[in-house]
């Protein structure tokens, strides 16, 4: 959710085949998962499906960049962190947009579908989490990994909790307060990542020499 969230991709186990098989199946189950909330999201009627699938974008993009980029010059790893920052911060927007059509709107959207969704992306979740456990190197890496879950998780519970809120009273406006906390979350996360990733481009040392 924030920007510490799964910011820190470990990269000790660079070279080992299995770690890198284990970031090939994490990477499909978050980019699948992000495909599934918008999708859902949309047919549903759900702007908090939505909204928890910016996490599962970034997480991808975290994965992605773990296994094609983390071992290149800053110049390149500072580029992939723009890229990814700017496509949450796209997509953050979106979801933005999405909160405020709802709210003008009024819609109600599908408690259970919410619900369904919800569950299948706490489940995706905490699988990703037990195949990356263990490769898990010193202190700072499983700390930042527990961490990372637990905000993953948080966003999972939120969603349930908005399907139930929306289930309880009728309305849409659970599901509209949970998505624009979590997009506003997912934008401050994307606006962190696209300024670190800026100040690295203007470093001295990420110029070519010539
Ligand atoms: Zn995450």
């Amino acid at each position: 959710m924030g920007a510490e969230c799964c910011s820190h991709p470990p990269d000790l186990n660079r070279g080992n085949a299995g770690y890198r098989r284990v970031l090939w199946i994490v990477l499909a189950i978050n980019a699948a998962m992000f495909l599934v909330e918008i999708g859902a999201g949309l047919a549903a009627g759900s702007a908090s499906l939505q909204a928890d699938a910016l996490d599962f974008l970034g997480d991808s993009a975290n994965y992605a960049i773990s296994l094609f980029v983390v071992g290149m010059a800053l110049r390149y790893r500072a580029t992939a962190a723009l890229a990814k920052g700017a496509t949450m911060g796209l997509f953050g927007l979106w979801v933005i947009g999405m909160v405020v059509w709802h709210a003008v709107h009024g819609t109600l959207p599908n408690a259970f579908a919410m619900g369904a969704i919800g569950f299948a992306a706490l489940a995706a979740n905490a699988a990703s989490f037990a195949l990356l456990w263990a490769y898990r190197g010193g202190d700072a890496n499983m700390r930042s990994a527990w961490i990372c879950t637990r905000n993953d998780v948080l966003g999972n519970l939120a969603v349930l909790l908005a399907a139930l809120g929306v289930f309880g009273t009728g309305t849409g406006w659970p599901d509209v307060i949970v998505a624009a906390i979590m997009a506003t979350l997912a934008l401050q996360g994307a606006a962190t990542v696209i300024r670190q990733s800026v100040a690295e481009l203007r470093q001295p040392a990420a110029v070519p020499a010539e």
